[in-house]
């Protein structure tokens, strides 16, 4: 689960961590009364969205008067900011943080995450920051730092120490850094948080080390445990599919191709995929619809590829162990009397109750195209969407 910038800094605030003074604002009133109270004469008006490259879209301004917060505020708040990873279509701000201006020294790249090869929580440290990590990565790798810190030692000293060095600090600085990245592991550990992107971590005139952007992600199986973290979810954000396939607990995250794919298992789901890439198209979503579905799990997931305006066919690959064929038969045969099937339709069954699957389908009066393996099903849709297009 994403969450905003404003939010991250909040919880970087609550474990001690360094980051610049700001309120959030939901309207022109409310960010000139944040900046008045504020105070000072710099502020930042930042567009609140989750993406980054939000400066180079135009959301995020340095202004020097409150007349600017203001016509800052107003020409933010409601666009749709366009970055290079919101795609073209951009998303719409419904948010800005307004903040204290800071006096920028350097500007210093660092990020933590849970690195899935190495079992461990990896800090990523670049004298390089403020721009695009992955081109720093691409082109100049040998100025990105990794360390890796061992969950049964903990974190030390030296591994701050390190990263210190590598970002070029001198004295007080090397001070603040060790107990940033202190803080910033125990944050991570403590809030089960799997990526946290600081991007720039700034050095600042005075000289003291401020975090001056935060992008925080948590994982999702963990957020029982976190109920504060819960809160700070922004369902507009979210893509809506999505967030109704969670109601559901179906797992589901949209794609751009043109398949879309009912399945069970997510082992599944991943190899129908591959397979309809392998046969010349793409799939337009994952879905994995679980291992002991119910006919209303079916019914919702079919309704949510069907709602999807990509879906130029589908493919249903049910292997049937706890799973029933019926049940499945008996969920797609249910929502295409409420939705309107205008696109093919191909489903591969196997495993229990198969028989009585198919003959629910055949005496259903669908258009289906049946398959028996799931390389005959990837071909058939895959030939039926090409013939249609
Ligand atoms: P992003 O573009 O979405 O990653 O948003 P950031 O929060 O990283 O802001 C983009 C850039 O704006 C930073 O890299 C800074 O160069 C600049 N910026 C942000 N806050 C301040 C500030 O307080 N003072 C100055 N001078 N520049 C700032
Ligand atoms: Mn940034």
């Amino acid at each position: 689960m994403n969450i905003h910038e404003y939010q991250a800094k909040a919880v970087l605030k609550e474990f001690g961590a360094p980051v610049p003074r700001g309120a959030v604002a939901f309207s022109v009133g409310e960010a000139v009364k944040a900046a008045e109270e504020l105070g000072g004469a710099l502020w930042v008006v930042k567009a609140q969205i989750h993406a980054g490259g939000r400066g180079k879209g135009g959301g995020v301004k340095v202004v020097k008067s409150i007349d600017e917060v203001r016509a800052q505020a107003d020409a933010i708040l409601g666009m749709t900011l366009v970055t290079p990873q919101t795609g073209p279509a951009g998303k719409k701000v419904g948010r800005i943080y307004i903040e204290e201006g800071c006096d920028i020294e350097r500007e210093l790249y660092l990020s933590a995450l849970v690195d899935r090869a190495t079992s461990r929580v990896a800090f990523i440290a670049s004298t390089e920051g403020g721009m695009d990590i992955e081109e720093v990565a691409a082109k100049t790798p040998e100025k990105i730092l990794t360390i890796t810190i061992d969950p049964a030692s903990g974190y030390s000293g030296f591994h701050g120490r390190n990263i210190a060095f590598a970002l070029g600090l001198k004295g007080g600085q090397v001070k603040q850094c060790v107990k940033l990245i202190g803080t910033l592991y125990k944050m991570l550990v403590e809030k089960d948080a799997s990526l946290l992107e600081i991007n720039p971590l700034v050095v600042t005139g005075a000289g003291d080390l401020i975090c001056l952007d935060a992008k925080m992600n948590f994982d999702s199986n963990a957020l029982y445990r976190h109920p504060d973290i819960v809160e700070l979810r922004d369902l507009s954000e979210e893509d809506p599919a999505e967030v109704e396939a969670s109601k559901f607990d179906i797992n589901y995250v949209k794609l751009d191709g043109a398949i879309g794919c009912m399945v069970n298992g997510a082992g599944l789901a991943m190899a129908t995929m591959d397979i309809i890439k392998l046969y010349g198209s793409s799939p337009a979503n994952f879905l994995d619809v679980g291992g002991g579905a119910t006919k209303e799990q079916v019914m919702n997931a079919f309704k949510l590829i069907l709602s999807d305006d990509n879906v130029q066919g589908i493919l249903v690959n049910i292997f049937g162990g706890i799973m029933r064929c019926d049940i499945v038969a008996e969920g797609i045969v249910a929502a295409a009397k409420e939705m309107d099937i205008s696109v093919p339709l191909v489903v591969r069954l196997e495993g229990t109750n198969v028989d009585l699957g198919k003959k629910i389908l055949n005496e259903s009066g669908l258009a289906i195209l049946s398959a028996d393996n799931l390389d005959d099903a990837a071909r058939k849709i895959v030939a039926q969407v090409k013939e249609a297009a």
